[in-house]
């Protein structure tokens, strides 16, 4: 028993939910969601025996696709305007729980933007009723105090813990547009790199002189990004490449097929933004690896259909009946990151 709360792109409720049903009955879990649409964020309640705790742990957000943020909650409040904060105590403390910090977010929506100032203004009174109490102190655990606000007069409390969150306020990774680059796709492969790619490896995994292949590559955006690095690029894409960009004399323009080009030796990177079926899309970059063509891989899967997580959970069995048939061992990883709009980014590394 218990709660769940997680945090979703706008729109991507009922994804989530499919995700999270399917993955706890997997387990012989039972749990329903409690979806708006559109609201930002879903609320899954566990049933039965299991603690909605081994739950937030078993499935971590790591392993999530369409999670941004994952919380173990308390029930929602709705509160009265005069006094906000005595109910939120009252919770905190009724809950036994002590936090070394404390989060005011909202869904990100234009309405949650819309409560930046009540958020400001709670903060400090919030900070220290929540210290006088015992609830706000240093070496707590690592744990963190969330507060959802839904509205100025509703508002659900949820907890985090340490290498099990999203360390980013709303779970959201903010970049700054690089103005050189020729697309704004450029931060999808950037915000990629941050969320698979441990910062320290980059230098080794990323490295100056490296070879890579962009399959789509047009305007450029994504090749810049590897360009940056140092790292050659096979652009693969009838369209026209960026001038500036080939001017680094780093990328080959190929106006080939990119479901068709293969590398006349192995790549340290295969990257696609290709606007295609999943499935096709899959089968391609399934090839690259079942013949190691590349060591890594970034490549999107577009979901413009309805049943989005049907669809990605599909295409992410049979990548790994296929590398386990060939014998492939890989490290794959998924997320809906904040870049992505009606896509996913998958992450693959070949372990040897
Ligand atoms: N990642 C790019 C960037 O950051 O600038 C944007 C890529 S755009 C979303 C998709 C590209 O895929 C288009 O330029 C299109 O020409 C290309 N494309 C579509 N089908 C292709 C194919 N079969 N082979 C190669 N490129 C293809």
């Amino acid at each position: 028993a218990g709660e769940w709360l997680l945090y979703c792109r706008p729109g991507f409720e009922h994804d989530l939910a499919a995700e999270l049903s399917d993955k706890a009955m997997a387990l012989g879990w039972q749990g329903k969601a409690r979806v708006t649409r559109g609201a930002g964020f879903i609320r899954f309640m566990v049933t039965g025996d299991t603690p909605a705790n081994a739950l937030h742990r078993t499935l971590p957000l790591s392993g999530l696709v369409f999670a941004r943020q994952s919380l173990l909650a308390l029930p929602p409040l709705v509160l009265a305007r005069e006094d906000r904060l005595t109910p939120i105590l009252d919770q905190v403390v009724a809950s036994g729980w002590s936090f070394d910090s404390v989060w005011q977010e909202t869904p990100d929506t234009n309405e949650g933007k819309a409560l930046a100032g009540l958020l400001k203004a709670l903060k400090r009174p919030l900070e220290s009723r929540l210290k006088k109490h015992g609830a706000l102190r240093r070496k707590a655990g690592g744990r963190r105090l969330h507060l959802l606000w839904n509205d100025g007069d509703r508002v659900q409390l949820g907890m985090s813990f340490p290498g099990n969150r999203s360390e980013l306020p709303g779970g959201i990774r903010r970049l700054r547009f690089p103005h050189r680059a020729p697309s704004r796709s450029t931060l999808k492969l950037e915000e990629a790199w941050h969320e698979f790619i441990p910062r320290d490896e980059w230098d080794e995994r990323l490295g100056e002189g490296m070879q890579a292949a962009d399959l789509g590559a047009a305007p450029g955006g994504w090749t810049w990004q590897l360009v940056q690095r140092g790292i050659h690029v096979y652009a693969i894409d009838n369209g026209p490449m960026d001038k500036g960009l080939m001017a680094t004399g780093l990328v080959e323009h190929l106006r080939e097929d990119g479901f068709i080009w293969e590398p006349s030796g192995r790549l340290d990177w295969l990257v696609c933004d290709i606007v295609d079926k999943p499935s096709r899309v899959m089968a391609m970059v399934q090839r690259w690896l079942v013949r190691r063509w590349c060591r890594e891989a970034v490549f999107n899967l577009k979901l413009p259909m309805k049943r989005r997580w049907q669809e990605v959970s599909h295409c992410l069995l049979g990548l790994e009946s296929a590398l386990a048939e060939a014998g492939v061992r890989a490290e794959v990883a998924c997320r809906h990151l904040y870049h992505d709009r009606e896509e996913v980014t998958v992450y693959v590394r070949l372990l040897d």
